[in-house]
């Protein structure tokens, strides 16, 4: 394949694919913890990916809806990255937005759609890194609990709706976090 090709193959299928219809999915950025597992992949094998961690996750992650593309802020270059709690600061996410998310999380709840213990508390608007929305608009905050099941349902919705595609995809791994958007 020639280094100009405008198409890749998807690393689980090996159908061909449009550069720009890649996602590319690692597991974290924590390799001291987890082996890096590293793909590039089409729509269909990434929603399979990121939904066998999706279900897998026995922790608590707040999830900012990932932005679509009326919601970019610049560039066709989409990251939608998942950060552990005591990561937070290391990567200067400011101090208010951390005791949020931290608050956020200590809550306890049950699956709004399926009554089910949930995991997962999703936050409607996504600004840009939702700090404002979480530390000074708390009414955008859904206040929805999704179990594994049912926010994997959720996300597999929003992105073939919105036809989003991640330049770089975490998938909530290892302990409580927050799953947000970087947009470049
Ligand atoms: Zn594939
Ligand atoms: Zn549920």
């Amino acid at each position: 394949m020639s280094l100009f090709s405008k198409t890749k193959r998807c690393d689980i299928c090996a159908v061909e694919t449009p550069k720009s219809e890649i996602y590319t999915f690692i597991n974290t950025h924590d390799f001291a913890t987890h082996p890096k597992e590293q793909l590039f992949l089409c729509q269909g094998c990434f929603l399979h990916k990121a939904e066998s961690y999706i279900v897998s996750y026995p922790h608590k992650a707040l999830v900012l809806k990932p932005f679509t593309k009326a919601q970019k802020r610049s560039g066709p270059v989409e990251y939608y990255h998942f950060y552990v709690v005591s990561i937070l600061k290391e990567y200067n996410f400011e101090a208010d937005y951390i005791e949020k998310v931290k608050q956020l999380l200590a809550t306890n709840s049950k699956c709004s759609r399926c009554n089910k213990s949930g995991q997962y508390f999703s936050v409607e608007v996504g600004d840009y890194y939702g700090i404002d929305t979480l530390a000074n608009n708390p009414g955008a905050v859904s206040g929805e609990w999704l179990c594994p099941q049912c926010y994997n349902k959720e996300f597999s919705n929003i992105v073939t709706a919105n036809n989003l595609v991640f330049k770089e995809y975490n998938p909530p791994i290892s302990e409580n976090g927050v799953l947000t958007n970087w947009a470049g």
